[in-house]
């Protein structure tokens, strides 16, 4: 059995498909005769162009055609007789196929990478991936493709970036394994968010497991059993169908209030990444969308940042699902993990401390005014709020909030509608902003605690690194006394404290938070309908208390066992 971090809840059993790209390994070996050469040469281009069509043809449900075109760009050059003539006649002077492949691909790579136009640098990426795709189809080695499952399956791969987490199709999706990340890395977060069973970070998995092993994954356990007897399937089938079954008494409290035993009521909202997440936190009882993280739209754009009418007709969409409910966008969250196809961050050595988020969009205010337009005009369709991420001084805020000010009164003198009022907010998930609430809450209307990375940054902890993952202890009492500032400071001004970091649905925290006086509780959708279930059964007042006592602990087992000892578990 190997172990993990369990990341989005489930118990599933099925075949592994693994995501591992073949090492190509070149020989200069003619085999038969050079004839023989060039038809290997040949056949593979051919498949190439057909695979190319494939993957375009199924992309066709989730791409726009101007995204699109990045395949017409690979079939030109796929179908370039310049380029197919230089191979063949480096085969026609004794070299193999795949040599001459590699050679030609590699001189016209260098060629565009060493043009000043940014267009021909950019053509270099296509040569690369269509020749890497040419080389695989001489020498038989099959490419993964995550678009071209159509059978359940399990993927097990070393990592999963945001975007193959975004082609992931959930119909065949049973669940994911990977050796890398921990509970808040970005494909765990998106797991949760498409409702997938997933287990991170799990030791030697890549070595161990190989393509169509049976695999059980228990993501409540972090535990994955590879090709299980029959008796081991029988007993987790059993646990899985107590799983689902637990879940379904759950649904019994989708219309009820969230609301303690001495009638103090706090909100349940859901993180989501974009409009087709909407359903997800309204079947499961939330009563607002807390954080959309908005830049998935960006990094499912294929060639260009999104336009001002795309995204205005995605907060559209979402405003309008969620039917007057209140819903928080936060502006673009770029950089750290999570990067673009079309624009290249500048290499840094510490990308999660470096040039991301608020940072890059008080940079980039073309960027950053194209989606503030966006959102003012689409705030009429419902109840909108906006944040700021990673705002680490009050300046920044202010400087943020006054292109807002500026996009708003250009929109009113264009004679565009937009709400009466949006709440303009931001995220306390560095240190300095927690410690300074007091200060920023003068300004802020309200703050949501990005509790992912305000742990990361208090650590001093990778949230990516399962190494030094035993670091993420939402529980430990300087996290807490940054929250309990965080919320004093927002309550002394008036102004209301959410949290839409994973920490928001940790059944140990909720209590905790509850007492220190939590206004908003926003998580994965899965998760809301068992905190619910918590907070129904909880009383503030006791809660206050236990807050009390917790923060005068001095550490994280400390806090733990009080909480144990508190609830009677
Ligand atoms: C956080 O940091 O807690 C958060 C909610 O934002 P993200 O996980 O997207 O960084
Ligand atoms: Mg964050």
């Amino acid at each position: 059995m190997l172990k993990g971090i369990a990341a989005s809840s489930g118990i599933v059993i099925g075949k592994a498909y693994k995501l591992e790209s073949p090492i190509i390994d070149i020989k200069n070996e003619i085999k038969t005769s050079i004839e023989d050469e060039k038809d290997r040469f040949q056949k593979a281009l051919e498949k190439t162009v057909n695979d190319i069509n494939k993957v375009k043809e199924r992309a066709k449900a989730n791409l726009s055609e101007k995204e699109l075109a990045i395949f017409d760009a690979h079939l030109m050059m796929a179908n370039d007789p310049e380029f197919a003539s230089q191979i063949e006649n480096m085969i026609s002077e004794g070299n193999s196929a795949d040599h001459a492949a590699k050679s030609v691909a590699d001189m016209m790579i260098s060629m565009f990478e060493s043009m000043d136009d940014a267009y021909f640098k950019e053509r270099a990426a296509d040569i690369k991936d269509v020749s890497y795709r040419i080389l695989c189809n001489i020498l038989g080695l099959a490419i993964p493709d995550l678009t071209a499952i159509d059978e359940e399956v399990i993927i097990v791969a070393q990592d999963l970036t945001p975007s193959d987490t975004a082609q992931l199709n959930k119909k065949y999706t049973l669940g994911f394994c990977t050796e890398i990340g921990g509970r808040t890395s970005h494909s765990a977060i998106m797991a949760r968010s498409l409702e997938i069973p997933a287990i991170v970070g799990i030791k030697s998995l890549m070595e161990t497991v190989k393509s169509n092993d049976i695999i059980i994954m228990d993501a409540l356990e972090g535990d994955v059993i590879i090709n299980p007897d029959a008796e081991t399937i029988k007993k987790y089938e059993a646990k899985r169908d107590n799983y689902l079954e637990e879940k379904k008494t759950l649904e019994t409290l989708i219309h009820e209030k969230t609301i303690t035993i001495d009638g103090i009521q706090v909100e349940l909202a859901g993180n989501i990444g974009g409009p087709k997440d909407v359903v997800g936190v309204i079947n499961n009882g939330g009563e607002g969308v807390g954080l959309l993280r908005s830049e998935f739209l960006y990094m499912n754009s294929e060639n260009d940042f999104p336009s001002e009418e795309e995204q205005f007709e995605a907060y559209k969409e979402v405003l309008e699902g969620m039917n007057g409910k209140k819903v928080v966008v936060r502006t673009l969250d770029i950089g750290g993990d999570k990067k673009l196809n079309y624009f290249t961050f500048p290499e840094e050595m510490n990308p999660f401390l470096g040039y991301r988020a608020i940072r890059f969009c008080l940079d980039r205010k073309d960027v950053f005014r194209t989606q503030l337009r966006a959102l003012i005009r689409a705030s009429v369709y419902g109840k909108l709020c906006i944040m700021f991420p990673m705002i680490a001084t009050v300046n920044e805020f202010l400087d943020a909030k006054k292109v807002f000010e500026e996009e708003k009164e250009k929109l009113i003198s264009e004679g565009v509608k937009v709400a009466d009022k949006i709440e303009v907010g931001m995220m306390v998930e560095i240190p300095a902003a927690a410690i300074l609430a007091d200060e920023f809450a003068k300004y802020a209307d309200f703050f949501s605690i990005g509790t992912n990375d305000l742990i990361q940054y208090s650590m001093a902890a990778d949230r990516m690194s399962e190494k030094v993952s035993y670091l993420y202890q939402p529980l430990n009492p300087s996290i807490l006394r940054l929250v309990k500032m965080t919320i004093d400071g927002a309550h002394s001004n008036g102004k209301w404290v959410g949290m839409c970091g994973e920490m928001a649905g940790d059944i140990n925290a909720v209590p905790i938070l509850l007492g220190l006086g939590l206004d908003e509780f926003s998580m994965s959708a899965t998760s809301i309908l068992k905190t619910r279930k918590i907070i129904r059964g909880l009383s503030k007042k006791e809660m206050e208390e236990l807050a009390n006592r917790a923060i005068s602990c001095n550490s994280e087992e400390e806090v733990l066992s009080l909480v144990k000892q508190t609830l009677n578990q």
